[in-house]
């Protein structure tokens, strides 16, 4: 049977889910190249120095009291084809787990959001859906992440979606379709967030300024969710 390939552990976050003191998983592996990834390092589906799955098994067991959740993270978790059964273990443990994902096999995600072992799902929604790969760099990611946008929805498990913006990949109009499909298939929640250079091998991307955004552009997408909010940008307009 497939190994899971476990690349790391935080320890403890506060911030990547907000309100819950949470350890982070890192899988190996990724399908999509995306310019502005910041876990470069993760993509590749090998990689030596992967830990063992025992290993954060025990760790999770030791912190059992003290740490409240687990978010499964990369690369990308769904291209482990053990996920389900590794947020299981850690369900098993009595923690809450989240999971961050491109959304890149809908069926998978389908799959792990009935199980009932998942309790938030952030998801990126990197471009339009009819021009996604020019951020992922993979035809046909656009349908991909559409349908697993669906299925979040559709599932009833808290969630996020969220974009990261640099000038370079998206234009204002890209923001303003972006939001606009998500308004469209129902989605509530909504975050922009910018590109940060930690990890990013993108030379030009890291050399180019990210840009600002727009105030009005800002208030036209806010007005289309409940709940919207910026994250990382040190200046609007
Ligand atoms: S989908 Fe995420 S992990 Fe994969 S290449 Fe893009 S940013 Fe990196």
């Amino acid at each position: 049977m497939t190994k899971l390939r476990l690349a790391g552990m935080e320890p403890l976050t506060t911030v990547e889910w907000p309100g819950r003191l949470a350890a982070v998983l890192f899988f190996q592996g990724c399908p999509w190249r995306c310019r502005y990834c910041h876990n470069a390092g993760l993509v590749r589906a090998r990689a030596a120095n992967l830990k063992p799955w025992a290993e954060a098994m025990e760790f999770l067991r030791q912190r059992q009291g003290f740490l409240d959740s687990v978010i499964l993270s990369g690369g990308e978790p769904l291209f482990q084809p053990r996920l389900l059964e590794a947020a299981e273990k850690v369900r098993a443990l009595g923690y809450d787990v989240a999971l961050h994902t491109n959304g890149y096999d809908p069926e998978h995600l389908a799959r792990l959001l009935a199980s009932g072992f998942v309790q938030m799902v952030s998801m990126d929604v990197k471009a339009p859906f009819n021009g996604y790969e020019r951020v992922t760099r993979r035809p046909d990611s656009g349908d991909a992440a559409r349908r697993s946008v669906e299925i979040v929805l559709a599932s009833g498990v808290p969630y996020e979606f969220r974009t990261t913006y640099h000038q370079d990949l998206l234009s204002a109009q890209d923001l303003r379709t972006i939001a606009a499909d998500l308004h469209a298939l129902g989605a509530q929640t909504y975050y922009l967030q910018a590109y940060r250079d930690e990890g990013s091998p993108d030379m030009a991307l890291q050399l180019s300024p990210v840009g600002t955004l727009d105030p009005v552009l800002v208030v036209g997408i806010r007005r289309l969710f409940p709940t919207f909010g910026l994250r990382g940008f040190s200046a609007v307009g």
